[in-house]
């Protein structure tokens, strides 16, 4: 049995199941239980309003819904991306045929260097995906320009950044496509489930028939399409939980404000800074350890907060250029990604989600705070 005083790094949030059971009501009387239904088709409309975006597709998934996002721009060749991200990111280009070159991240927002971009651009290059890693947004101004002057799309990996703004214009806006994951560790969930954020009618349209089969019609398939349709109990759960974002955000916005007040006063514990311009979603808490000033190393606290049932996650340790599938690239070798070998070795994200109570939040501030000191 599980013990009652483990805290994990989230837990979803799921709305009152009286409300899903009357929707699952309507499901089991329609028989209309995939291929965009009515809740489908409702909560592309409802969160393309809440959003402030254009075209919403929905997905089975987040990575799915990445897959979908290259194939329908047809990229080809080398793809720009950041090493320092889950494992999707790249998994993705690499299912469309496609070759990851890794870019180096910034050491304030662990986001991809735009200064570091042009470098590993090649004549085989035709695009860039960037993560708004922990929902902090990347540098899309600097980004776009490099895009613009050599021609390259630009994707974003959006799953952290769910409702996330930037001087009030969703960071969605931004790049030719964003994709979201709605897995069930993300702030907004679906179970499991994604989207594809796009700017025209045309391209959403194309996206619509890349996941189903790639059908245009009852007889006609207009490419290699896959299965990655939204189903109607996952958007039926979408359309509930669209109702709490907001108070969540608030929930997980004061508890990393007891983190800010504790960290604040703890040498060699830093974390990170999210501009005054942005909107920030309060996904994740990452925290950076620096043992020369802490005492002791990421891994030593890591261990301490585990004995005291706090399962944090090294968010994102190993970088993905250290998995099997992508180290023999020339890009992966940690002399090319200094910033992010070093952040990947520091890092911790602490447990952030709606329904923690506060009380659990101070009393990992303490351990933090006394782990050094007990040793
Ligand atoms: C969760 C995640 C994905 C994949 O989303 P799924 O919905 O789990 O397929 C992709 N990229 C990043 C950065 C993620 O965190």
């Amino acid at each position: 049995m599980e013990s009652q005083n483990k805290i994990y790094v989230n837990r979803p949030t799921l709305p009152d199941l009286d409300e899903f059971y009357d929707l699952l009501k309507e499901i089991w009387e329609s028989k209309k239980l995939t291929n965009m239904g009515k809740f489908h088709n409702q909560l592309e409309n409802e969160l393309a309003e809440f959003l402030g975006v254009k075209y919403v597709s929905l997905f089975a998934n987040g990575t799915l819904a990445l897959i979908a996002a290259l194939q329908v721009l047809r990229i080809s060749g080398e793809v720009i991306t950041t090493p320092y991200s889950f494992v999707a990111t790249t998994h993705a280009i690499k299912w469309n045929g496609l070759t990851p070159v890794f870019c180096d991240i910034e050491p304030e927002t662990c986001n991809i260097d735009p200064n570091k971009i042009e470098a590993l651009i090649t004549p085989k290059t035709t695009a860039i995906v960037p993560v708004h890693i922990y929902g902090n947004p990347c540098n899309v101004e600097q980004i776009e320009e490099i895009a613009d002057i050599y021609g390259l799309k630009v994707i974003y990996d959006a799953a952290h950044a769910f409702n996330v703004k930037l001087k009030g214009n969703s960071i969605l806006n931004f790049g030719d496509l964003s994709i979201l994951s709605f897995h069930a560790t993300k702030i907004y969930n679906t179970f499991e489930g994604g989207a594809v954020i796009s700017h025209d009618e045309k391209t959403k349209k194309r996206l619509d028939y890349l996941k189903n089969f790639g059908f245009a019609g009852e007889t006609k398939v207009i490419t290699h399409g896959i299965n990655a349709k939204m189903n109607e109990m996952q958007a039926a759960l979408g359309l509930l939980q669209l109702k709490y974002v907001e108070k969540n955000t608030e929930k997980r916005k004061r508890l990393a404000e007891i983190y800010y007040n504790a960290f604040n006063h703890i040498d060699g514990i830093n974390y990170l800074k999210i501009r005054d311009e942005v909107d920030y979603n309060f996904g994740y808490f990452p925290i950076f350890v620096d043992k020369k000033d802490y005492g002791i190393s990421r891994d030593e606290l890591y261990q301490k907060l585990k004995e005291n049932g706090i399962f944090a996650r090294r968010y994102f340790y190993p970088l993905i250029s250290q998995f099997s599938p992508y180290r023999e690239l020339e890009s992966s070798k940690p002399e090319n990604l200094p910033v992010a070998t070093k952040l990947s070795s520091e890092v911790i994200c602490l447990p952030i989600y709606a329904d923690l109570d506060e009380a659990e939040v101070q009393k990992i501030c303490e351990i933090v705070q006394n782990s050094t000191t007990t040793y």
